[in-house]
């Protein structure tokens, strides 16, 4: 945990990058120009507060590469926000756009701010404020914007019109996650608890020997982990463990995930979930199952408790939660990671077929939407899974996806000139 604390998300993964650059052959005039963003904008947001007083708060996009098309990546705010994590994040974009065989090159931004402490006009004052100051780096070919963290589809409305407003040109397609009224698609959200769910079943058939009757946990009861557990259990899954902040409930006979999350709605935790023992967080991640799905926060399994996890499988659903020594313990004791850049990528795919929908003039339907999913997460599962047996079996998949999904900028900057 120390080395995580101390080394920057940033920091970690350009060191990630230089490992997978070695492997590729990469010299390190490429590997230096992908370590930092073509373009970071930095801005300074002043609402006046409902008590009148004016309020300061910093706000960034970073615009890490656009290779392979027009920048895509969420908005998050939170007072944690630095430029360190949104160019960081936006790297990350980079990568996960291209493993999936997205359009799109990476970009993420965020705004330091709890927006807890801000009233529902704070938060469109912010919102609009953000867009007034970044709007002439955004458009449907330019940076697509879509929510993060405690950002969602009001969040997306406000920037659309504040957009409209500035630019006067009426593009939906500058935002995905917008509300259905604006062009969004109803999959969208549940579209990464899905490809989290599509990404199990085809990882189960690989490891574990297939999804049906597998034991799941999952840690985080959120969008991601909801919808993953509702889409696992009607895959034939067995959900035997949830959990959220306040704790968790593991119930070897099954766990019915519609029952939960209505008993979540309301009492505000599944640990209130009737049937089944009371377990913290760090007893539900090294409890017995076949599949573990961390979906909640960033480093919950590392070097001190990454021996002692029970799954034959993991697959990551939120973003970064096993460390860099959790992954090397995982490869040593031959447990299979499934990495966060392909496993979540369901929600970016779900963003892609938003866009595509908005610029074709609103024709795909629910259904084709999600099958467009399904399937393109599948193929780039499938696309992994066979790289990996073929070039890199000695490493983990992680270092995998990274490769394919760096090599495939490579290619596209060397065929543009840039290289
Ligand atoms: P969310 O806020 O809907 O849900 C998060 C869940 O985690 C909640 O149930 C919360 O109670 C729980 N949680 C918080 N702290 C916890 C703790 N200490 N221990 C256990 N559980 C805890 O968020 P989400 O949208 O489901 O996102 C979860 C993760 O997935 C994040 O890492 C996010 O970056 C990642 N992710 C989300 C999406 C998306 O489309 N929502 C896409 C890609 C990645």
């Amino acid at each position: 945990m120390e080395e995580v604390l101390s080394s920057s998300l940033y920091t970690q993964q350009v060191k990630k990058l230089y490992k997978v650059g070695e492997l590729l052959g990469l010299d390190n005039e490429t590997l230096e120009t992908l370590s930092q963003p073509e373009r970071i904008i930095q801005v300074k947001i002043q609402i006046r507060g409902s008590d009148g007083k004016l309020k300061t708060f910093m706000g960034w996009r970073s615009q890490h590469n656009s290779a392979l098309g027009p920048y895509k990546g969420g908005v998050r705010y939170h007072p944690n926000v630095t430029q360190d994590e949104v160019e960081a994040l936006s790297m990350i974009m980079t990568w996960k756009n291209s493993l999936l065989l997205l359009p799109y090159g990476g970009g993420k931004g965020g705004v330091r701010v709890d927006p807890k402490k801000l009233t529902r006009e704070e938060l469109e004052q912010l919102s609009r404020k953000y867009i007034q100051a970044i709007y002439k780096y955004l458009g449907s070919e330019l940076d697509i914007p879509a929510p993060d963290v405690n950002t969602d589809s009001q969040t997306m409305a406000w920037f659309l019109d504040e957009y409209i407003k500035i630019t006067g040109k009426v593009d939906f397609a500058v935002f995905t996650g917008k509300p259905v009224e604006l062009g969004g698609i109803g999959v969208r959200l549940y579209s990464t608890g899905l490809g989290v769910a599509t990404i199990a079943k085809e990882a189960a058939n690989k490891f574990i020997g297939g999804v049906e009757e597998a034991r799941v946990i999952i840690q985080g009861f959120g969008n991601v982990g909801y919808y993953a557990g509702k889409f696992l259990s009607e895959m034939g899954a067995k959900i035997v463990g949830v959990s959220d902040s306040k704790g968790g409930v593991i119930n070897e006979k099954g766990i019915d995930v519609g029952k939960a999350i209505e008993i979540k709605e309301k009492t505000g935790s599944v640990i209130n979930y009737p049937e089944g023992r009371k377990v913290t967080n760090e007893e539900l991640l090294i409890s017995d199952c076949d599949i573990l799905i961390p979906a909640a926060l960033e480093n919950v399994i590392n070097k001190f408790n990454a021996p002692k996890v029970k799954a034959k499988l993991i697959v990551e659903g939120a973003n970064g939660p096993l460390t860099a020594d959790a992954d090397e313990i995982m490869r040593q004791r031959g447990i299979a990671v499934v990495p966060d850049i392909l496993a979540n990528a369901g929600g970016v795919v779900g963003s892609y077929v938003e866009w595509a929908n908005n610029k074709m003039g609103e024709i795909i339907s629910d259904e084709e939407a999600k099958k467009l999913i399904v399937d393109r997460m599948n193929n780039a599962f499938n696309t992994l899974y066979d790289y990996h047996q073929k070039k890199l079996e000695d490493h983990d998949l992680r270092t995998a996806a990274m490769a394919l999904a760096v090599d495939r900028v490579v290619r596209a900057m060397k065929a543009r000139g840039i290289l």
